[in-house]
């Protein structure tokens, strides 16, 4: 779709555009209670796009208060299987009828390349609907064996008022991941989109209305996370919490839990992870494509990318100027442009943290040897796509997420010192491994303490598989796949005696 529309053909759309500014509390538009509201900038200019309702613990109240009297009333939580699913697969239409709209409002709010916002909700979002919708009515639970005197059944049921708690780089597809679960087990939600990226979560809410969500059932509130975010974690009436974001954040979430009603939490963060090249790989287009994919897409604010390229010393002079060529022919600039690769940093205080970053590397004595700075004549927060060669283990460089388009090169001897660097970090989220060897790959999977290994090509996988970090980058929950309704459903045990 995006290649034979120009830049022009985005820009009118954008031109056009009616950016919400309310929350969505109880099945309809409205300020804040506090009569607040916060700038929402468009990062790849530095424009003040407009304003937005600051939700705080009054709004929260008010929403969880909504939220548990539909869960209560049965008319979403106890519907019909088929019910629900009608209306998810209702909501999945929706979404595909205004792909772009959406993923116009989505590429001012975040800075991605349109191109990225098209595939994720033209294709990813109403796919996760569409998925889980058609997997609620094929949900069965078990009956225990039992002697001839008992029936005992094992049943799932909605877990209640599930507070999502999302981040900035993927705003509408972490809705998503999350809220199709939710809604497909019957619960009721709080979505609290990212304070940078609150505009797509709020019209989907009135794409959600208009396909049959009952009010109540989904309330959308924007907000800081001292504030709205805090407020969820900590009110005594939300049943679980889905957050994705920071390890630092994802922390106060256990804390918030731990000091108000135990609420289970289920938690994906951050990641450090490793892209690792063995000596028989073969050095071609294939392999290198992923390999820059791996650590730009998105320009690197994602937390699967594979910053830390660990290549055999062998090979390593050869990979790293295949990497450099397709590197420096990467378009940075103007994200609504669909030749654009690379987009911007979502705030100016990111870019210069990234920035920071990439400075701390170059003193602690890694070379650049593309990039290295803020991209120019751009207005707004763009990164040069960045290349780092000589890293060792022990930066800094190699050792925080940058979440930036950084891509550091560290050579090794042999499988074991690649494995040893791979596992060299306090993260687990994701590892990618190129080799012609089987064996090896299953070997070297087997011992990378994380929650996805990729082989011979960098992925994160598809709906159909769970998604999620060991250490610190997660918790047990899972998202994607059949296991992501675990984190919205209840497990209860009817034992019936039989006289
Ligand atoms: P963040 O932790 O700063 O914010 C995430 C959410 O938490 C936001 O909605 C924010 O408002 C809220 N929040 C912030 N401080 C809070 C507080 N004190 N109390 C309650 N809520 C609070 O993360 P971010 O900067 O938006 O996103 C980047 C991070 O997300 C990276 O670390 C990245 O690795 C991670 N991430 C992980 C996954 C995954 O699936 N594992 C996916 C995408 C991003």
């Amino acid at each position: 779709m995006s290649a034979e529309k120009t830049f022009g053909y985005y820009k009118e759309i954008a031109a056009r555009l009616r950016l919400p500014e309310l929350a969505y509390i109880d099945g309809g538009f409205r300020p804040a209670s506090s009569g607040r509201v916060f700038e929402n900038v468009n990062p790849a200019t530095g424009e003040v796009l407009g304003t937005v309702a600051h939700c705080d613990h009054a709004d929260v109240d008010l929403a969880v208060r909504a939220a548990r009297r539909a869960f209560e009333d049965g008319g979403w939580s106890h519907a019909a299987p088929e019910h629900r699913k009608a209306v998810l697969l209702r909501l999945a239409e929706l979404v595909r009828r205004h792909t772009e709209e959406l993923a116009v409002m989505e590429c001012l709010d975040t800075g991605k390349t349109i191109t990225d916002c098209l595939h994720e909700i033209g294709n990813e979002v109403p796919t996760f609907f569409q998925w889980y919708a058609e997997l609620i009515d094929k949900t069965f639970g078990k009956v225990a064996p039992t002697g001839s005197d008992a029936l005992a059944l094992i049943v799932k049921e909605p877990i209640g008022v599930a507070g999502l708690v999302l981040p900035w780089n993927f705003p509408l597809l972490m809705v998503a991941w999350k809220l199709a679960p939710a809604l497909a087990a019957g619960c009721s939600a709080l979505v609290k989109p990212a304070e940078q990226t609150p505009l797509t979560a709020l019209r989907l809410a009135e794409l959600a209305a208009e396909a049959g969500v009952p009010p109540g059932v989904l309330n959308v509130l924007p907000g800081f996370g001292e504030t709205a975010g805090q407020a969820i974690g900590r009110h005594p009436d939300v049943d679980v919490v889905s957050f994705t974001g920071s390890t630092e954040v994802g922390a106060y979430f256990l804390k918030y839990a731990s000091e108000s009603n135990l609420k289970p939490v289920g938690l994906e963060m951050g990641g450090k992870s490793p892209f690792i090249v063995l000596d028989d790989a073969t050095l071609d287009d294939n392999l290198i494509d992923n390999a820059v994919r791996s650590a730009f897409w998105n320009a690197g604010q994602n937390c699967s990318a594979n910053m830390r390229q660990i290549v055999a010393a062998r090979i390593k002079d050869d990979y790293l100027a295949k990497v450099l060529e397709k590197t420096k022919a990467m378009k940075v600039g103007a994200p609504l442009d669909p030749a654009t690769q690379i987009g911007s940093m979502i705030t100016a205080e990111h870019q210069k943290r990234v920035l920071g970053y990439i400075e701390t590397g170059r003193r602690e004595g890694a070379k650049v040897v593309a990039g290295g700075g803020p991209t120019a004549g751009q207005g707004g927060y763009f990164v040069d796509p960045t290349v780092f060669d000589e890293v060792s283990p022990e930066m800094t460089i190699a050792r925080e997420e940058i979440f930036g388009p950084v891509l550091g090169v560290i050579p090794v001897k042999d499988v074991e010192e690649a494995v040893r660097i791979g596992r060299q970090t306090e993260y687990g989220l994701h590892a990618t491994v190129f080799t012609r060897d089987v064996d090896r790959a299953i070997q070297v999977a087997r011992r990378l303490p994380c929650g996805t290994v990729a082989i011979n090509g960098f992925t994160e996988g598809d709906i159909k598989t769970p998604f999620g970090g060991y250490r610190r980058s997660g918790s047990l929950a899972r998202d994607n796949g059949t296991e992501a309704l675990d984190q919205y459903l209840q497990t209860k045990t009817i034992w019936i005696s039989v006289g």
